[in-house]
């Protein structure tokens, strides 16, 4: 038996050899980004490099590239070309700029791709991954709530593997394997509360960029920090929940859980609920995505239940966090109304990042860019990628065109 073992062994070793899976990493620079690359480090055989891509952090992705010998690195703004290419010139790792060069990066052949760029920016290039076939880690949820319907319609028909990378997502996605979706009856969004969440009206409504920018137990980029902290975060991930699980939004529930210790819950028609907990650290349902299906090591700490002892729960304050029913609202009319939910709120945080909107004007913008865009009849859902971005522009031009008379207002 030896010999023959023995001589069989290097052909069975190279049978069981793991190929790497490759993987390509748009929004490389950033939070969901950065805890992607550290589990990379982690299992460099594992996993190869294909492309990384960022905004304009040229220095960064250039570090990036060449630590994770990436092939193809590429920034949207074309005013960083210059640094990218003199940073990478002799490294062989080719280079490009633009919007074009985003979505060249999702075309190029990885078998996986990382979805992590802010905003509806992330639609063209996260459908060019999907229809390609690629298996796409989805932590961008603005491209679903801008074109959800036309998204999961494209993915399928390329038969591409769409994996929620979102942490509450990523825990329905887990406990959905636990029955059949027919005998699925609600699932349920845990939410942290944010900051606000035992603040006085009066408190939030002075609130500034600094104390919306601390979350209180997790560590993000500032987009979705803002997001959480008004809860239209919650109400964006009811949408995205909505095209994800093809779920009707009466099946959908969100309970705020401030130690964000259980991330998603989902309940079976015989009253069995099944949830998915874990301490809030992203790397656990990345890791999760990237090693589907089988599962990886991760630093993240282990949860201890003894030590955290109270985990608390409560139904969310509509009358201090109108985000999420205006959110809600916006998912039971459907049609073009989440596309314009999700570019209103852009620029209602993008300027209250930039201090000339309050905290509350945030939601009051978006109410109001919402209720002109009816008034005006275009309503209609996307059915096409230049539609979705139509109406994306169109609503952007409305929010910016209310955004002194709500600025004013709320103040
Ligand atoms: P971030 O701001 O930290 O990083 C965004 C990345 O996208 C950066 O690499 C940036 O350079 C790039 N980018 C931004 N705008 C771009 C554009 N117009 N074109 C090309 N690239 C662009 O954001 P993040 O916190 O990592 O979040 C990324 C996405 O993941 C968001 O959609 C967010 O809602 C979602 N998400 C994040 C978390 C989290 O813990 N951070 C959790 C769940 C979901
Ligand atoms: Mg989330």
């Amino acid at each position: 038996m030896v010999g023959p073992m023995k001589k069989k062994q290097p052909l069975a070793r190279l049978k069981l050899a793991p190929v790497p899976r490759s993987v390509t990493l748009l929004g490389a620079t950033g939070s969901i980004g950065s805890s992607t690359v550290d589990l990379l480090r982690r299992e460099p055989a594992r996993y190869r490099v294909e492309a990384v891509t960022a905004r304009r952090n040229a220095a960064a992705l250039a570090q990036l590239a060449r630590e994770l010998g990436a092939r193809f690195a590429a920034v949207a703004d074309r005013k960083a070309y210059a640094e990218l290419k003199a940073e990478l010139s002799g490294s062989g790792i080719e280079t490009a700029a633009g919007e074009e060069a985003i979505i060249e990066a999702a075309q190029r052949p990885a078998d996986w791709v990382m979805a992590a760029i802010t905003g509806a920016a992330s639609l063209k290039p996260t459908l060019a991954a999907a229809e390609r076939g690629a298996t796409v880690a989805l932590a961008n949820k603005e491209c679903l709530v801008c074109a959800g319907a036309l998204f999961m319609r494209r993915a399928a028909a390329s038969a591409a593997t769409v994996l929620p990378v979102d942490s509450e997502h990523n825990a329905i996605f887990q406990a959905l394997s636990a029955g059949r979706r027919e005998d699925v009856q609600r699932i349920v969004l845990t939410a942290s509360g944010g900051p606000f969440r035992t603040w006085a009206p009066d408190a939030i409504r002075r609130v500034t960029v600094e104390q919306a920018l601390k979350h209180p137990t997790w560590s993000m980029g500032p987009k979705i920090t803002i997001d959480s902290a008004t809860l239209m975060n919650k109400g964006l991930e009811l949408i995205e929940a909505h095209h994800l699980f093809a779920l009707a939004p009466d099946k959908l529930d969100v309970v705020v859980h401030a130690q964000s210790v259980i991330h998603g819950l989902v309940e079976f028609r015989d009253g069995s609920v099944i949830a998915q907990l874990g301490s809030p650290d992203m790397r656990i349902p990345i890791s999760h995505c990237l090693a589907w299906p089988t599962r990886m090591g991760t630093p993240a700490l282990r949860l201890d239940l003894a030590r955290i002892s109270t985990l608390t729960f409560e139904a969310p304050d509509p009358t201090r966090f109108p985000a999420l029913a205006i959110a809600r609202q916006a998912l039971a009319a459907g049609g073009a109304a989440p596309t314009i939910l999700n570019a209103a709120n852009e620029i209602a945080v993008r300027e209250f990042l930039n201090r000339r909107l309050g905290f509350s004007a945030i939601p009051a913008l978006v109410e109001a860019t919402l209720d002109a865009a009816q008034k005006r009849g275009e309503m209609a859902e996307p059915q096409s990628v230049e539609q979705a971005v139509t109406i994306d522009h169109n609503a952007r031009r409305l929010a910016v065109d209310l955004l002194p008379e709500i600025a004013a207002m709320a103040s």
